[in-house]
Order: structure tokens, then C-alpha cells, then sequence
């Protein structure tokens, strides 16, 4: 059971001593793993092997995405050298420091990983820059529910593991749910989304002054709370339905990567949909002299207590409930459980009380930096979030333990006497799980040097959680990703990445589109650089929960070769990016993202997106394939282009990315600032393509015609520009000054 008070007091490692046993021999079990003893399992055959294992053909070696062909061989003989370097038993290692105990945002056990961490990364050579905000993080003090009718029952939660919960160990809780206390009537509301809500309504069973019961899933779940609050719920209670993450779907941990009964989905639910970052300084860092918005002002502050369970403590609150069975997809899979909505009465009441201990706290990123040689103001950064809920051995140590393997390699080619062409720039991010904190605020604190000059965001989290290698990106680079996927071996070493992906996939993938629930997503959409977020994926059952530790992890990546084929995604998209003769970016993919996302809008709103679209359309689509065809032929001709030319177009093509952004934001969500891409507001996750004059159609937010007129004026400049970057690009090729 969980007694900590939540405030971040140093407990020191001990903790509870028969918790620290049980973790202890989780650790021993673990030690006896085969581990690879050299990096030998993790590497790539060499070059000439790969053609026959299914991997890059001969063709395919000579040539780069954004590299003249006399620099490839040596690109290739780095790269090779890099991969090398990477080693799944030091990323293991990495990985039983980071798990050793709770990263939880603003506490100090976590402030003390920060200097661990920046520690390690400065031992390899790299330059660690301050990034420390002050910003609101409630931490929670008490966070329980009990049954009051039609008995008493609870408090809940109960125990979250199988054993007694470390002290250290954050209760579970809803990020910045209000605080409250309230006894009320029960209702289910099935996932607590509108369409939910409507059949209550139509059902008669009233919402407002009730306490609502909604399962995990469908949605982001600050969107859960925030439908509650709109129809004046009193509280909410969100449970993981083993239907969805728990044994319905296959073994539990430790058995296997799905949920146990008692293990619970923690989790923020404040509405980042409106804006990430600190809820008290939208747009602004969250400096220590930062001006600041009250709390009661915040709009992104939810006004309703929350509260998870597991689903063995909803049990008795859902058992409580009376009338007639929910409909058939309302029901879970609790056992013994007949699902019903309630009658939002008395016969079935609890009492929900939630207190944190509200006020501003430190957190504070960790920025490694390795300075560029040839273009040191074009930047390429790399990050992953360094906070979790508990041990976030997955979530994300895995994407933590790949960044600083990174530095480890870069560090080691460094020693060397190596430097990158461009300046690369580590991130690991604090307090994601809040609201992407850390990375909201370094973006805005440094957005104006990001739009001048950063050439691609790669984010890493939770990147092992099973075996399927998939990955999501700006679509400028897709080709990248692609080509990344196609020159590293699959896990099976039986042909690519890129193989294994295919056959998966039932055809060449595309990789899909990024809108928001990680650190990419301030890089995106409020400084305009293009971001690429990779994994293998599979089951995280205990997401947010006790049980994401290495027992999890043994389960998912028994010896390694996951995280370290992850490191070495990394590695190749950071090498790539950082040492290509221009940045690596097409901008033919951006201008088809546009005309695929316009057919489709005029399909779903038929004649309401104007025929001039078509033409606009057009000319950005022939433009951009003149600006590749002519970047293209540039790299590939006998010119032999200054690298201050080449810095000149390099500028052009990662600014191409910033053309999308209008600083006027989209209607009622400013903070968002891309006109081209946006996170969805309907579910807080997904991507939202053209998303000013979607929603506007939609009737969500916004003027249809408004929105219609900026979109179009904004392709046509980008049009425009596009053609300027062929014009460019082709007199470099004749021997003319770039710029
Ligand atoms: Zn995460």
C-alpha cells in the first residue's frame, strides 16, 4: 500500500525492507540473463553481408538521402564504427540504475538522477547546458475512494503488487485532478466520451452531481474528465478493463506483458489538448521570473477530483451499481461482473477524496551537446522523457537508456577526434508524464533559435514493448525513416527492419502521422521542426503502473538486442541527419501530406472545401518535386557547391518545415501554431491533418471560410517558396552563388 506523502522527501534507497528484498530478488533473477558479452549480438552484419540476408542491395549502398556520392563510402565506415559501439549490456546497466527507484516529476529522488544522468553524458565528452524551470506539479497527499452504498466497501486502492508497496512509491493518482471531496451517486459512463454521455442522456440516468466510473481507453483521459466536468460530474474514477490491457488480452505480469488485477494506470489528466507545458505560463518558459497566471485561472486545470483504480478495486464499486444491464460494447471483462449504468441514485454512493500538495517546483532537463564542425547553427536533436510514474523501466527507461547509449557512442567517437558536421543536441526531458513539461518549456524558451535552425527532432519513448519495429514522422521524413529501416538488420538478422516492417504491414509502409502524447509534439507544433518518434512495439500492460520494471522488461527484451537495435535507430537517423551535405528532408512528401489530407476533407464535407484548393494544391505538389529534383541534382552533380552554399540551402530546406506555422495559432487552441498538423482535440492523441480549416468544418472550432482563406494563402506561399528553393538549389548546381 502506498503512504507516501508525495512530496519528494530523500528516503534514501531502503524504503520499506521487505519491499527492498522483493525488489532485490527481482534484480537477482534478472542478473543470471544471458546478456550478449560483446556487442557482437546487436551489430549489423557488415555491408557486404546484408545483401544476402534480404538487406540494402549494392545499388542502394552508393547512395545517400542528402549525400553527395564521394561522401557515402565514408558515412558508411562511421556508421559502421558507431553500430558498433553499441552495447545492450551497458544499456542493461543503464537500465537497473534508472529503475533502482521512482523518477517521479519534482521530487528528489528524481532531482538526483538529473545529476547522474548529466554526469555520465559530460564523462563522454559532451558539453551539458542548463535547462531548470520553475513550474506547478501537485504532487498528490491523499488520493482514495470507499463505498458508501448500497455497503461500505474499500478504502480503495488496495495493494498494488504482490507485495508491500516501496515507500518511495508514488500513490496512484490523477495528475492535476482538483482537489475534492465529495460523497455522491455512482454512474457508468462506459469510456466517458460524448457519444456515452448521449445514450445516459437518452436513457434518463442523470450525470451532474454523480460520480462517474469510465474505463480506460478510447481517448486521451484528460478528455474523460474534462466530458465529466462539461456535464457537471462531481468526480470521476477511471479503471483499466482487462477486456482492453489486462488477462483477457494474455498473461500478466510477471508472467507475461499484460496488466494485473491490482496494478493501476496513473496518469495526468490535465487538458494539454489546449496547451502542454506548465498550466500557470502558456507560451512562455517557466523561468523563475516568469509571469504567471493564477491556478484558478488556468483553463488546462481540470475542476473535478480523479481518481484511477485497477480493476480488482472497481469490482466492488461497478457490482454496486443497479438497472438493466449496459449494452453489449459497454461490457468489460471483470469476472462475475454483469455491467450496468446505475440509476444515479442512491442505492448505490462512495466517497472520493483527493488532496495535493499544490505549488510550483524545479524541474529540470538534461541537455548534452556535441558542437558541429561544418554547419554548427544547423542543429539536430534527440531526446526522451528521464521522469515516469514509478520504475518507468519501460516508460521510459527504455527511451532514457537509448539516449545515453547515444552518448556513450558519439562520446567514444569523439575521443577520437570525430565531430559531427551538425551540432547535436541530447534531451531528456523532465516531468512528460505532466503535461511534456520539460520539452514545452525548452521549446519555448529557445524557440527562436529552433526555427532558425533546427533540422529534425527524434523522440524516443517507451521504444521496446514488444518486437514489431513501427515508426511515425513529419511526412519530410519519411524517406529517412525508410531508408534508416531499410540499412539495419531485423531482430530475427533475417533481412531489414524495413523487411520485417513490410511483411507486417502487407505492403511498403508509410510511416503514419505524429499529434501529441510525447515530447515531440511542442517541437512540432509550436516551433515547426520536422520529428520522427520510432519503437518496437507490443503489449505495455502495466503502463503508468508499479509493475513497468525489469520484470517487464525480461519479458519483452529478454537479452537486450531491442534496446540496443533501438540505439542503433537512433544512431543511424542521428548520423544521418547531422553528417548529410544538406538535410535529409523532401519536401514532395509534405506537399502529397497536404493534397491526401484536402481529398480527404472534401470527401467528408462534399462541396465545402472550394475547387480554387485544387489549383493551390497543384502548384505546391509540382513545386516541391522541383525542389527535391533540384536539391537532388545538386548533390549528384560534377559542382562541387562551397559549404556556405550548402549551409545556405541546408537553412532553406529545414526552414521549409517552419512554412506551415502561423504565430495567430488555430482557433481556440493559439498555442498550436502549425496550420498543417495538430493533434486532435476530439481525442488528445491522434494527428489532425490541416487541422484549422478541418475542425472548422467539423463545426469544433472556428470559420470555415476564415480558416479556408488562410490555408489557401498559406499554400500558395508555400508554393512560392518551394520554387525559390528549386531556383536556388539550381544555381548552385550552375555554379552561382546560392544565395
Ligand atoms: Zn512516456
Amino acid at each position: 500500500m502506498t503512504s507516501g506523502d508525495g512530496t519528494g522527501s530523500c528516503r534514501g534507497r531502503s524504503g520499506d525492507p521487505r519491499a527492498r528484498r522483493w525488489v532485490l530478488a527481482r534484480v537477482l533473477a534478472l542478473s543470471t540473463l544471458a546478456l550478449p558479452a560483446t556487442a557482437g549480438d546487436a551489430t549489423p552484419a557488415p555491408a557486404g553481408a546484408r545483401a544476402a540476408a534480404g538487406g540494402p542491395t549494392s545499388t542502394a549502398d552508393a547512395t545517400l538521402l542528402g549525400f553527395r556520392p564521394e561522401r557515402v563510402a565514408a558515412q558508411r565506415a562511421l556508421e559502421q564504427r558507431a553500430l558498433a559501439l553499441t552495447d545492450g549490456q551497458r544499456m542493461f546497466g543503464e537500465l537497473l540504475e534508472l529503475t533502482d527507484r521512482p523518477r517521479l516529476a519534482g521530487t528528489h529522488a528524481e532531482r538526483e538522477e538529473f545529476f547522474r544522468l548529466a554526469h555520465e553524458l559530460q564523462e563522454q565528452g559532451l558539453r551539458i547546458d542548463p535547462s531548470a524551470y520553475q513550474v506547478w506539479l501537485p504532487l498528490p497527499l491523499e488520493a482514495r475512494i470507499e463505498r458508501t452504498a448500497p455497503s461500505s466497501a474499500g478504502p480503495f486502492p488496495g495493494p498494488e503488487g504482490d507485495g508491500p508497496t516501496p515507500e518511495d512509491v508514488v500513490m496512484p493518482c490523477s495528475g492535476y485532478a482538483a482537489d475534492g471531496d465529495v460523497e455522491a451517486p455512482l454512474v457508468y459512463a462506459n469510456r466517458g466520451l460524448p457519444d456515452d454521455y448521449a445514450l445516459l442522456e437518452a436513457l434518463g440516468v442523470p450525470v451532474e452531481g454523480r460520480i462517474v466510473l469510465a474505463r480506460y481507453g478510447g481517448s486521451y483521459r484528460g478528455v474523460k474528465v474534462r466530458e465529466a466536468e462539461r456535464r457537471g460530474a462531481a468526480g470521476v474514477v477511471l479503471f483499466s478493463d482487462p477486456a482492453d490491457d489486462g488477462f483477457a488480452k494474455g498473461p500478466v505480469h510477471p508472467d507475461g506483458p499484460w496488466r494485473p488485477a491490482g496494478a493501476v494506470q496513473r496518469g495526468s489528466v490535465v487538458y494539454g489538448f489546449l496547451y502542454p507545458g506548465d498550466p500557470l505560463t502558456p507560451g512562455t518558459p517557466a523561468l523563475r521570473d516568469a509571469e504567471r497566471i493564477d491556478p484558478s485561472d488556468s483553463p488546462i486545470l481540470p475542476r473535478i477530483p480523479c481518481l484511477p483504480l485497477a480493476w480488482r478495486d472497481a469490482a466492488p464499486l461497478l457490482s454496486a451499481l443497479g438497472g438493466p444491464a449496459a449494452p453489449p460494447a459497454w461490457q468489460g471483462a471483470i469476472p462475475d461482473l454483469v455491467y450496468r449504468i446505475g440509476r444515479g441514485d442512491d442505492s448505490a454512493r462512495a466517497h472520493l477524496v483527493t488532496r495535493s500538495a499544490a505549488r510550483t517546483r524545479e524541474i529540470a532537463n538534461v541537455i548534452a551537446v556535441l558542437p558541429g564542425r561544418r554547419f554548427p547553427e544547423q542543429r539536430v536533436l534527440l531526446g526522451a522523457h528521464r521522469d515516469s510514474w514509478v520504475y518507468g523501466a519501460a516508460d521510459n527507461g527504455g527511451g532514457t537508456a537509448t539516449i545515453v547509449e547515444l552518448g556513450h557512442v558519439l562520446g567514444a567517437l569523439a575521443s577520437e577526434g570525430w565531430r559531427p558536421d551538425r551540432t547535436l543536441v541530447l534531451g531528456l526531458w523532465d516531468a512528460e508524464e505532466w503535461n511534456l513539461i520539460g520539452s514545452t518549456e525548452y521549446v519555448e524558451e529557445h524557440v527562436d533559435a529552433l526555427r532558425a535552425g533546427a533540422v529534425a527532432y527524434v523522440n524516443i519513448d517507451s521504444p521496446v514493448t514488444g518486437d514489431d519495429f513501427g515508426a511515425s514522422c513529419s511526412p519530410s521524413l519519411r524517406e529517412l525513416v525508410l531508408e534508416v529501416a531499410r540499412d539495419l538488420p531485423a531482430l530475427s538478422g533475417d533481412g531489414s527492419l524495413l523487411d520485417d516492417w513490410t511483411a507486417r504491414n502487407g505492403g511498403p509502409p508509410v510511416p503514419g502521422g505524429l499529434g501529441s502524447g510525447s515530447d515531440f509534439g511542442p517541437f512540432l507544433q509550436y516551433a515547426g521542426v520536422a520529428c520522427a518518434d520510432f519503437g518496437f512495439g507490443g503489449a505495455l500492460g502495466p503502463y503508468h503502473a508499479l509493475q513497468d520494471d525489469m520484470a517487464y522488461v525480461h519479458t519483452v527484451d529478454p537479452d537486450m538486442s531491442r534496446h540496443a537495435r533501438s540505439a542503433q535507430v537512433a544512431l543511424l537517423l542521428a548520423l544521418r541527419l547531422a553528417q548529410a551535405d544538406l538535410p535529409p528532408l523532401t519536401q514532395s512528401s509534405t506537399a502529397g501530406f497536404v493534397r491526401d489530407a484536402l481529398t480527404a476533407l472534401g470527401a467528408a464535407h462534399p462541396g465545402r472545401v472550394p475547387d480554387e484548393f485544387a489549383a493551390a494544391v497543384d502548384a505546391l505538389v509540382s513545386a516541391a518535386a522541383r525542389a527535391d529534383a533540384a536539391m537532388a541534382a545538386l548533390l549528384a552533380s560534377d559542382a562541387t557547391p562551397s559549404d556556405e552554399t550548402l549551409h545556405t540551402l541546408g537553412l532553406r530546406l529545414a526552414g521549409a518545415e517552419r512554412r506551415g506555422l502561423d504565430d495567430a495559432g488555430l482557433p481556440g487552441r493559439p498555442w498550436f501554431r502549425h496550420l498543417l498538423v495538430s493533434t486532435s482535440p476530439v481525442d488528445g492523441y491522434g494527428t489532425l491533418a490541416l487541422p484549422g480549416l478541418a475542425l472548422a468544418l467539423d463545426g469544433v472550432d472556428g470559420d470555415p471560410k476564415t480558416e479556408g482563406l488562410r490555408l489557401y494563402a498559406r499554400l500558395l506561399e508555400m508554393a512560392a517558396a518551394c520554387s525559390d528553393d528549386a531556383r536556388a538549389a539550381t544555381a548552385a548546381t550552375d555554379g552561382d552563388d546560392a544565395r
